[in-house]
């Protein structure tokens, strides 16, 4: 992986980012995801093994730990 599909550059960085998503109403987060991280547009690329390894966390995986997230809606007035 060395070229930005998004915005055609060649800066990708190898780093480590933290991953949320909604997966039935709850936010899943992965924290220390290997990446590739473009240096122009900010766009995120992960590797066959560590895609597979995010549908397990995501999908199956017992987590480290749950944290509770308030929500709020805001209400005009
Ligand atoms: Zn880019």
């Amino acid at each position: 992986m060395n070229k930005c599909v998004k915005c055609g550059c060649e800066k990708l960085i190898k780093t480590k980012v933290t991953l949320e998503k909604w997966i039935n109403g709850k936010l899943i987060v992965v924290e220390n995801v290997p990446a590739w991280v473009c240096k122009e547009c900010g766009e995120k690329y992960f590797d066959a093994e560590t895609t597979l390894k995010l549908d397990e966390y995501f999908y199956e995986s017992v987590p480290e730990k749950i944290i509770e997230v308030p929500v709020f809606e805001y209400k005009e007035g």
